[in-house]
């Protein structure tokens, strides 16, 4: 729903209302319904006690007590920033000061969503142009939407953003003069939200110096959300985009700390080329002087207790047991279904269904009444295609393991099923 008042800012009516909030809603109003829609993380790894130990020894020295609990630097906790930094280049084999990364191009942010948004913010005026990954991430596109940004999608196939594609995205952009409102390309490089998969090695360079090559007066940049890469089960760790940026002028990384401990405490971080620190931490002052400074403190101890690692183990053995038991549903109620293709992803916290051509998955459709019916909520794909672009595909289904239970997702699955059943063989 879009808001327009007369009293408001035109800002405010560009936003509309995230697709995801009339989803929850539905779920909400009956707790009957398996909801296989949010993204929301397991509820019982939330690390209560882990945080407990942490905001006990943090507490337990007074003066360290009061510094947490004063206002903090708008970049961010010193201490944290360094950790962060440090396991991002550990994660990219690159030994300290490699490339030369400087703790001062790392910005705390409140979850990374707050990142995407000053970056927007601070790259973009109304009418300028991210080219993103299609499908993208929908909370993404209501973002950019929100600040009056242009966004068009590039064909991705199962290795991510197709090259090609993206060059000739540019191509045609700089033929009908375009190019110079080209501020960015996005893309979630690490088990893709919604589509499940990770750029391929092999196309990372030539993504990073498509960026570079087309870039006139500013770099074009490649905002790297890295949202899902510590929630890999099967498969190993690749580079980052980042280290693919020798100059390091192009790519900015979007992380948090949501996926890999908890969302509630609503820390993120950003690794930004050395002309974005400054009005990016300007944007930032300007809105809150900076991310909470107490949760970052209590993260930073959470790490210096070292309890961070064995969690994010256990974490991933969960998760990984949750995605075994939703792709064996689908692969018992949904592969023996005409047409019907699933993926089997290695991470993250998503599995992307795709339906025959004709059977349109929207929430407006039969099939959306009927899942529900069925006792099933599911997130239409068609939500994370951008306007322009790449074609809108509207026979998928985003489908989440996070929240629910091995059983209820089974019991999800086999709901979905029934209901995909009605539109195939009818
Ligand atoms: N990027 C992606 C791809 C996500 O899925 C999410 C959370 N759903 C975020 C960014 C934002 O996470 P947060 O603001 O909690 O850090």
């Amino acid at each position: 729903m879009t808001i327009i008042h007369q009293g408001f800012s035109q800002r405010a009516g560009w936003a509309g209302d995230q697709p995801i909030s009339y989803l929850m809603h539905k779920a909400l109003a009956n707790p009957e319904l398996i909801s296989l829609a949010a993204g929301f993380v397991d509820q019982d790894t939330l690390p209560v006690d882990l945080m407990r130990q942490a905001v006990d020894s943090l507490l337990s020295d007074r003066k360290r007590g009061q510094a947490a609990l004063q206002y903090g630097t708008t970049v961010g906790h010193a201490p944290l920033r360094e950790i962060a930094l440090n396991r991002w280049r550990e994660a990219d084999g690159e030994p300290e000061c490699e490339r030369g990364i400087g703790l001062d191009q790392v910005l705390i942010t409140a979850g990374s969503n707050e990142l995407l948004h000053l970056l927007g913010d601070t790259l973009c005026d109304p009418g300028d142009i991210i080219l993103v990954a299609s499908p993208c991430y929908f909370v993404y596109l209501g973002l950019a939407t929100n600040l009056g940004i242009r966004t068009i999608g590039v064909e991705a196939d199962e290795q991510g953003m197709i090259p090609e594609s993206l060059e000739d995205t540019l191509r045609q952009l700089n033929n009908i003069g375009d190019l110079p409102r080209v501020k960015a390309i996005y893309l979630t490089d690490y088990f893709n939200n919604p589509s499940t998969e990770s750029l391929a090695l092999e196309r990372r360079g030539p993504i990073v110096e498509t960026a570079k090559r087309w870039s006139r007066s500013f770099p074009i940049r490649v905002i790297e959300d890295a949202a899902y890469r510590e929630l890999r089960y099967k498969v190993d760790d690749i580079p980052s985009l980042r280290s693919f940026d020798e100059e390091g002028d192009t790519v900015v990384v979007a992380q948090t700390f949501s996926k890999s401990f908890s969302p509630g405490i609503r820390v993120g971080f950003g690794i930004l080329p050395p002309d974005l620190v400054a009005p990016c931490g300007a944007q930032k002052g300007n809105i809150d002087f900076g991310a909470p400074n107490f949760t970052q403190c209590v993260l930073a101890e959470v790490f210096n207790l070292g309890l961070f690692e064995e969690h994010l183990g256990n974490l991933r053995r969960g998760y990984e047991a949750k995605l075994n038991a939703m792709v064996e549903a689908c692969d018992e109620h949904l592969a023996p279904l005409d047409g019907v293709s699933f993926t089997r992803p290695g991470g993250g916290l998503y599995v992307w269904l795709t339906l025959p051509h004709e059977v349109n998955t929207s929430a407006a459709s039969p099939l959306f009444e009927r899942a529900m019916d069925e006792g099933m909520i599911y997130v239409p794909g068609e939500y994370c295609y951008a306007v322009e672009g790449a074609p809108i595909a509207h026979n998928q289904i985003r489908l989440s393991f996070g929240v629910q239970s091995q059983k209820r997702i089974r019991e999800g699955i086999a709901a979905l099923a029934r209901a995909v059943v009605f539109f195939i063989c009818f």
